[in-house]
Formats: C-alpha cells, sequence, structure tokens
C-alpha cells in the first residue's frame, strides 16, 4: 500500500449521494478517501493508512458541492430593496445610469466576499459570477474580486461583464419614447471590441487559473440584443481558445421577446446559431421567452442554460420551458441570481421553488421536474455549464474534492426521513450544512469557518453600509426620472403582440 501523506482525509461512515452521471440518486454507505485535494478512493469500509486525518461522519449525508450557475455579485448590497417591478425598471435602480462612482476596492472585497461567505454556509462550493462593473474593466477591481474569492477558498469562474450598443438601442419602442436630451445622457461611450479583447487575453494571462487553478475567468456579453456581432464573434473565439464557458443572458422577459421579434425577426436564438455562437460552451442565463425551434437548435448545440427559477418570480419574468428544454438535450443548470433580484445566494431556496413551480408555460405540474433532475441540474447540471464537470459536480474517484456534509438530525428537515432526495428539494433550506470542503480543503469544518473572519466581516460591512447606502439614495434619487419613462416604453411592448405567444398552443 502507498504511503498516504498528510494532504490525505478520509471521511468515514458516511451515506454518500454521488450524483454521478448514471447512478441513481439514492445514498450508500460510503467512505471516502481523499489526496492532495482529490477523491482517490471510495467504498464501504476503507482501512485508513497510518498519518491519514479521519473525519467521522456516521449519520451524515456526503453530496456534491452546490453549484451557481448564475450570480452577480455587483448586487449583494442591495438585498430586499426592490420589489414589484418588472427588469428594465429594476435595473434603473440596480445598475442605476447616471451619476455612479466605482464602488471603491475594499467595498468590493468585503462585496465579494459576503457572496462568498453567504454560498458556501449554505453549501455552495462554485459559483458564476458575472462580474458587472461599468464603465471600467480593470485588472486591479477584477482582481480585488478573484483575491476574495481565493481568500475564502470557494470555486468560482468570474467575468467582465459588458455590453456595447447604446442601452436605448436594445429595447424596443425606448428611442420613441425618450426624450433627445434623456437619450444623449445615456449614450455614453462603449468600448470597442479590440479593446475588450486584449483585456480578456491579460486577464487570461493573469487571473485565469489562480487559487491553485480554483478561480477561472470566463466570457460574458450580456446578450445578443446589448452587444455587436463583432464582439459577440470575438469572446466566442476567446471562449473556444481558452476553453472558458461563454456567459449571456437570452430572453430573460416578454419585452425582450418583443424586442428580438423587432431586432432579429423573430428569435435571438436562431440568430445566435446563424453567426456561429452556439456551442457547448454556451452557458444562457434565464431562456424564459424561448420557442420549441429554439429549444431544438439549443439542445443540438449542447448549450447550458442556468434557470433562475427564483428571480424569475420576483421580477415576474416568466416560467422558462424548463422540461422540454432537458428533454431536447439543453444541459440544466441552476442559478440564484444577483441578491437584487432573489435575494440571498442560498441556492438550496432555487432549489425548492425548481421542485415546486410547474415547469412549463403549457405543462402541468406532472410534466415538471423529479426531485432527482432538480439535484442533478444543481450539481453535475452547473459543473457542465461551468465547464468543469470532468472535475466537479459529482463524487467519483478523481474528482477534486468538493462536497458538503449535512448532518441529517440536526434541525427538522429530516425528521421523519421518507426519502433523502426529495427531502433535499423540498425540505432542506442549507441549514443542515454541517462542514463544506472545496478542492479537498475544509473551508467550512463543524459549522465554523476555517478561511475567513466571517464575524469581521459581516460586521465592517454593516459598519460602513450607513454612508455608501447615504450615496446610493443620492444616485436613486438622480435616476428616478427615468422610470416613468421606461414604464411607457414597457406598457408599448405589453401592447404588443409576441411571436412566441402566436405559436403556443
Ligand atoms: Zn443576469
Amino acid at each position: 500500500m502507498k504511503d498516504k501523506t498528510s494532504n490525505a482525509v478520509l471521511i468515514r461512515g458516511a451515506d454518500l449521494l454521488s450524483m454521478a452521471a448514471g447512478e441513481e440518486v439514492r445514498p450508500r454507505r460510503c467512505d471516502v478517501m481523499i489526496e492532495d485535494g482529490r477523491i482517490s478512493e471510495l467504498g464501504p469500509d476503507l482501512v485508513p493508512p497510518p498519518g491519514v486525518e479521519i473525519v467521522q461522519a456516521e449519520g451524515r449525508l456526503v453530496m456534491p458541492g452546490l453549484v451557481n450557475a448564475h450570480v452577480h455579485s455587483s448586487e449583494m448590497f442591495y438585498r430586499g430593496r426592490y420589489e414589484r417591478m418588472p427588469l428594465e425598471t429594476w435595473l434603473c435602480w440596480s445598475y442605476p445610469f447616471l451619476g455612479t462612482q466605482p464602488l471603491d476596492l475594499d467595498m468590493l472585497h468585503l462585496r465579494s466576499q459576503l457572496v462568498a461567505i453567504e454560498s458556501l454556509r449554505s453549501g455552495v462550493t462554485m459559483i458564476s459570477d458575472d462580474f458587472f462593473d461599468p464603465p471600467a474593466h480593470d485588472l486591479e477591481r477584477l482582481g480585488t474580486v478573484f483575491r476574495a474569492y481565493d481568500e475564502a477558498g470557494i470555486r468560482a469562474n468570474v467575468s467582465s461583464g459588458l455590453m456595447n450598443l447604446p442601452y436605448l438601442d436594445t429595447i424596443a419602442h425606448a428611442r420613441d419614447v425618450f426624450p433627445p436630451d434623456v437619450q444623449a445622457q445615456l449614450d455614453f461611450p462603449l468600448i470597442g471590441t479590440a479593446d475588450y479583447v486584449s483585456y480578456c487575453e491579460e486577464v487570461f494571462a493573469t487571473l485565469h487559473g489562480s487559487g491553485g487553478g480554483r478561480l477561472r475567468y470566463m466570457l460574458a456579453p450580456s446578450g445578443p440584443q446589448r452587444c455587436t456581432v463583432e464582439l459577440m464573434q470575438a469572446c466566442r473565439d476567446l471562449s473556444l481558445k481558452w476553453q472558458a464557458p461563454y456567459h449571456t443572458h437570452v430572453l430573460e422577459t416578454r419585452t425582450q421577446a418583443v424586442t428580438a421579434d423587432r431586432l432579429f425577426g423573430g428569435s435571438i436564438v436562431r440568430f445566435m446559431q446563424d453567426h456561429g455562437l452556439l456551442h457547448p460552451g454556451v452557458l444562457m442565463a434565464h431562456a424564459v421567452w424561448v420557442t420549441d425551434a429554439d429549444i431544438e437548435l439549443m439542445g443540438n448545440a449542447g448549450v447550458s442554460i442556468s434557470w433562475n427559477a427564483l428571480a424569475n418570480l420576483r421580477l415576474g419574468s416568466g416560467l422558462a420551458p424548463v422540461r422540454r428544454m432537458l428533454d431536447a438535450g439543453v444541459n440544466v443548470a441552476l442559478g440564484t441570481d444577483g441578491a437584487s433580484s432573489n435575494d440571498t445566494m442560498r441556492l438550496f431556496d432555487v432549489i425548492r421553488v425548481a421542485g415546486m413551480i410547474s415547469s412549463a408555460t403549457t405543462a402541468g405540474p406532472g410534466a415538471g421536474l423529479s426531485a432527482d433532475e432538480v439535484l442533478r441540474a444543481a450539481t453535475l447540471g452547473g459543473a457542465q455549464a461551468a465547464m468543469l464537470s470532468g472535475s466537479t459536480g459529482s463524487l467519483e474517484v478523481g474528482k477534486q474534492a468538493d462536497l458538503i456534509i449535512l448532518n441529517l438530525s440536526n434541525g427538522t428537515a429530516f425528521t421523519p426521513l421518507s426519502d433523502v432526495a426529495k427531502q433535499l428539494v423540498y425540505c432542506e433550506n442549507g441549514g443542515s450544512v454541517e462542514s463544506v470542503m472545496v478542492d479537498g480543503r475544509f473551508v467550512i469544518r463543524g459549522g465554523i469557518m476555517q478561511t475567513l473572519d466571517e464575524k469581521a466581516v459581516l460586521s465592517e460591512i454593516r459598519d460602513r453600509m450607513a454612508f455608501y447606502l447615504r450615496e446610493h439614495e443620492r444616485i436613486e434619487a438622480e435616476n428616478a426620472f427615468l422610470i416613468p419613462l421606461f414604464d411607457k416604453v414597457l406598457e408599448r411592448c405589453a401592447a404588443e403582440p409576441v411571436s412566441i405567444e402566436r405559436r403556443l398552443p
């Protein structure tokens, strides 16, 4: 027997839910040997060689860490702030157009730490953070986000999200409604494709692969209606060159579907196909207003979607036809979206909602997703969307040890115990998560965060928030006059039929 190093851990006596493809979603008694960050052995009653740290886990469930496929860390300070408004109006508050200053680096660092803390605490070991920080694409600022995730010990794909078309051209009727002087205020100078590409190359050469490989960069042109074709294609080329995800937003709202009819003659997805923008590295956020023809194209190309079921409810965007997407071969992952539209990083909340709601506009509850399918989306589906299904998302020999340990006796979610998978979906809220391991390292152990001084981070944020929110209220006041204008745009869009509705039975 080979000599085990001090980097080895044996988790003994647990029930294991592997989430491996082709395996039943049912726990089995199984020990887990972890060496140098990877799972080296799985099986009952593994014999621990000398020097191996043993973690007794009787009565515990070990499962893969959850993967959150769509986050905007930029919204983390706006939780619980806005309600009862659709995306297009909500954007004026969450991403104000006028009077903003870049968040200072200390606050940026704290904000990213808060994302990591809440994610890890609720069992999320990997996030895809579409970091949106206009107008800058700044290595120091992006590096601050990377540093926060590095210190926290989480796994993350992080972008420097962008749009490079004038915002008012990306929503139907906006140019007709907004007075010329307001249009002039909102028509900012935009970054060119060559500048963005050279910035991305710099990020790939520096930050990408940091944190021992845990932290990666991804491309994130905001949406086909918000970016030039040239930029979208340049991002595709970088995505293929670096094997990095191509993250974009597709048809989140009915207003976007109306806009798509005007800009693309009906189908954004067809437009993407025609311009070579569909490939297995594509991760579409939302995809609520897609047609059967779109779904077929998506399935054939092997794209992923982040189903942000809770955020879609929160902003009244609609219900994505997830049943049909899964059946067509689209890879489905789950996302919280940013804290301004959700309002937490607890993926278990999304899991529960995803299990609850009927998954298609024309299907009843019988056509919804099973608990097994929802759990797959939250683990291996998310890993595939992150282009990391070979290394995380399930517990198999050779994969990185990204796992969570749940104490099923802690709290009431599993008492009485009927079916672990269904109770993970319908009963659990993250409260049973006792320990969290990323890359073979405990980042939370026995309920205690090992990597950050959690209390100090939270307390510093609370101390600084009064000043921050006073400033944000000033920005809100400066942007408030835009709301009635966007309301008028939305009214005009609502009055216009949209082709997807004409096609639905
Ligand atoms: Zn988003």
